[in-house]
């Protein structure tokens, strides 16, 4: 399975996450932050699946762009897939006839341009080759972390969240599992900020990783870039023996 953190600066993006969408086979998207920005409009056009973990503007900037660039006068149109409360503000909140056409009312008139996939949780779903499953964690919205599976290999693309418990159990009960993507958003000096946002810190971060199967990789994304260093240097000071740091445009392989 090929897993890539898209890049969303213009400047040094290897290094630099504003937003967050992982690519999955070039085929499926978690998050839509930069999809709609990303490669060709052929590109972005083989993205057949998107599965949003939660409704906050850094993982949904780019969907209307993404979705106005894919469409085409045909009944094939992109799914958007997500937890009920996503599905509902991303209708009420972007595709409202105000910030955007309401391109889910239009796709009933003409050829659509995209369809909503309510998901329920920890129930997995099969696209392009691809099992994944939705679990909550412990967001300031609804928000699910997916475990995404292609039969051989799984991993866990965590979501934002705070301290959680679930999705470390269901990491117990996935054998194949070779990486957890997980957020350390903000350094041990603004924990309030962060347990008022429901994030993790380092310190944060560790105790998530302590609740892990033993032996599993896990890398650190959604580092807000202000704070990008001091976040680093704290992540590298727990010595964690399967810490990585994540890197936008990296293609991983698991
Ligand atoms: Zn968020
Ligand atoms: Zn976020």
């Amino acid at each position: 399975m090929k897993v890539q953190l898209l890049a969303s600066s213009t400047q040094d993006p290897a290094d630099r996450q504003f937003v967050s969408t992982y690519l999955i086979n070039d085929a499926v998207a978690v998050d839509a932050g930069s999809l709609g920005f990303h490669g060709t409009p052929r590109e972005q056009a083989a993205v057949r699946h998107v599965f949003l973990t939660h409704s906050h503007s850094d993982h949904t900037a780019s969907l209307p762009i993404f979705i106005e660039n894919v469409w085409t006068p045909t009944p094939d149109c992109p799914r958007i897939y997500g937890n009920p409360e996503t599905l509902d503000s991303v209708q009420r909140h972007i595709f409202n006839d105000v910030m955007w056409p309401d391109f889910i009312a239009l796709s009933r008139s003409m050829p659509p341009f995209l369809e909503l996939c309510p998901l329920r949780d920890e129930v997995p779903v099969k696209v392009a080759g691809l099992w994944v499953t939705p679990v909550r964690v412990n967001h300031l919205v609804p928000t699910n972390a997916y475990v995404i599976s292609d039969g051989r290999s799984s991993v866990i693309l965590a979501g934002d969240s705070g301290p959680t418990k679930r999705v470390w159990e269901v990491a117990y009960d996935t054998p194949d599992l070779r990486a957890v993507f997980l957020e350390a958003c903000f350094p041990n000096s603004v924990s309030g900020l962060a347990q008022a946002a429901l994030h993790l810190t380092p310190e944060l971060f560790c105790r998530e990783v302590s609740k892990m199967p033993a032996g599993v990789k896990v890398i650190a994304v959604h580092i807000k870039v202000r704070y990008r260093d001091q976040v680093i240097r704290e992540l590298l000071d727990l010595r964690l023996p399967d810490l990585e740091i994540g890197e936008c445009g990296k293609e991983y392989e698991f």
